[in-house]
């Protein structure tokens, strides 16, 4: 299957790519970025010939139906990579929580949050490209936590490629700069920034977009890449767990095959959210997929008005910061399978220029058929902490704003799969205030607190990174990013 354009073509690029040079060069015409040329129409019949199949056999059969260029080894030695998580033969558990409420575990990997489901294949089939080709690539990340962790996990050690990922000295947790700053291989270099997110961020979008680090870095025989959310090589890995997900619902006899459900989902750059609308498009039975946010509610405007408006907003610093974004990629990808390349270039740019776009009323209405949203505020999700906690649930705040959406989104009484995104472990201090009422209680008290209330062991993975050695010291402004870099690849 080939990939095409969702801002259309300018004539430089070529008209449809393959799915290995959408991975590796995943910028398109007009700043667009790749969609499949099709969606493959899995079916009735493909959910019922996987209904009792492994996490492994679903995803190579959904796989398969994209007809990816991608040897069927790599793509064995990817998704081996589950083979790592808590349970190998069910890397992602589905728990009922409460009346229609099953909550689909997306945090069992190696880093403890969501972005292992994607990130952990990715690493093998963008090395086995990079090698196959015999080029050496950098990978650029900025990360406020959980991005980075995962990306240096998945890359560390892999052949043709060096990993640089810049993070906000103090702007992340413990856990999660622990969990980067100990990560120790040769190919990775992890660089605290004086500043915040944004800065990290605009950091990296100057050098991605500068032709002085790029020259420098062809000296070298090195190309760029980055890891982030619109790579598709991502979001086909985050496709499969919702179809799984369903799947788990028919085996724990809580729906019929063909019975329609909700999807719930935590959402920033709107990956996730895109994996379950693709799923559906391929014949899921979802009724509709519920969006939620936190107080950054850029996409519960968009769906509930038509009008996506960043005028003058900055963003706010919420408990559920993997979810504190204005401008939330993936949506381009939607526009562009409800409306086309034309409107959604149309769209994009005047995001870009001014900031603001408004769908009109059809588009509105069909946007609506297939999304409801709603946002959950830092006290809400802290109640809904605590309340679930209550009931036997321990949950972190990025999976508290689907409790939300579950109360207030859904318009018929379906079963209903919520995402959890992050362990306990990620947010402690957030959830132990929750719990406890304490404030402002370092990580490893916060982890600690959460144990002893909840009667559970804190993972080893976790707990160890208090005592594990700093491999990474680096602390530096902002203007002295590319000259750290360079100072590091090895050519
Ligand atoms: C990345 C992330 C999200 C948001 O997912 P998107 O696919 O970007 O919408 C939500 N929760 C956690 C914990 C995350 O790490």
């Amino acid at each position: 299957m080939k990939f095409i354009e969702t801002r259309g073509n300018d004539g430089d690029h070529p008209l449809k790519v393959s799915f290995s040079s959408a991975i590796l060069a995943p910028i398109a015409s007009f700043g667009g970025i790749y969609a499949p040329e099709i969606l493959p129409d899995l079916g009735f019949k493909f959910l019922q010939r996987h209904i009792d199949s492994n996490y492994k056999v679903l995803s190579k059969s959904v796989l398969s139906a994209f007809e990816i260029d991608i040897e069927e080894s790599v793509i064995d030695e990817a998704l081996s990579l589950y083979d790592h998580f808590d349970d190998p033969s069910n890397p992602v558990p589905l728990v009922k929580v409460k009346d229609d409420l099953y909550v689909s575990e997306l945090y069992h990997g190696v880093t403890r949050a969501f972005k292992d489901m994607a990130l952990q294949p990715f690493g093998v089939v963008l090395s086995a490209l990079a090698k196959k080709r015999n080029e050496n690539y950098l990978i650029m990340a900025a990360t406020s936590g959980d991005t980075g962790p995962a990306a240096l996990e998945t890359f560390k050690n892999r052949e043709h490629v060096q990993v640089a990922c810049l993070y906000p000295d103090g702007g992340t947790s413990d856990v999660q700069r622990l969990q980067m700053v100990t990560e120790e291989a040769k190919n990775l270099k992890v660089i605290g920034i004086h500043g915040d997110f944004d800065d990290a961020q605009s950091a990296l979008k100057r050098l991605l977009a500068s032709s002085a680090f790029k020259a420098k870095l062809k000296e070298k025989n090195i190309h760029l890449s980055a890891a982030n959310s619109v790579n598709f090589g991502r979001i086909i890995f985050q496709l499969i767990y919702h179809i799984y997900s369903y799947l788990e619902l028919v085996r724990q006899n809580a729906i019929n095959l063909g019975d329609k459900v909700y999807l719930d989902v935590p959402s920033g750059n709107f990956g996730n959210a895109l994996g379950g609308y693709y799923a559906m498009r391929m014949g899921l039975p979802v009724e509709k997929l519920l969006i939620a946010s936190n107080d950054n509610n850029v996409l519960t405007q968009l769906i509930q008005t038509g009008k996506y408006d960043i005028r003058g907003k900055s963003v706010i610093s919420t408990s559920s910061p993997a979810m504190d974004i204005l401008k939330s990629s993936n949506v381009e990808r939607i526009l562009y399978d409800l409306f086309g390349a034309e409107r959604t270039k149309e769209l994009m740019f005047q995001l870009d220029n001014d900031h603001y776009y408004e769908l009109n009323a059809d588009e509105l209405s069909r946007l609506q058929q297939v999304f409801t949203a709603d946002f959950c505020n830092d006290d809400e999700a802290k109640q809904y902490i605590k309340d679930a906690f209550a009931k036997g649930y321990l949950m972190d705040p990025h999976t508290a704003t689907c409790f939300k959406a579950y109360d207030t989104c859904r318009e018929k009484s379906l079963k209903t799969i919520a995402y959890s995104t992050a362990e306990w472990t990620k947010f402690s201090p957030t959830i132990a205030n929750a719990l406890t009422g304490e404030q402002g209680t370092s990580d490893i008290d916060a982890l600690q607190a959460i144990a002893k209330e909840a009667n559970i062991a804190i993972p080893d993975m976790i707990k160890g990174l208090f005592d594990k050695e700093i491999a990474h010291n680096t602390i530096i402004d902002k203007q002295d990013i590319e000259k750290e870099i360079l100072d590091f690849l090895v050519s």
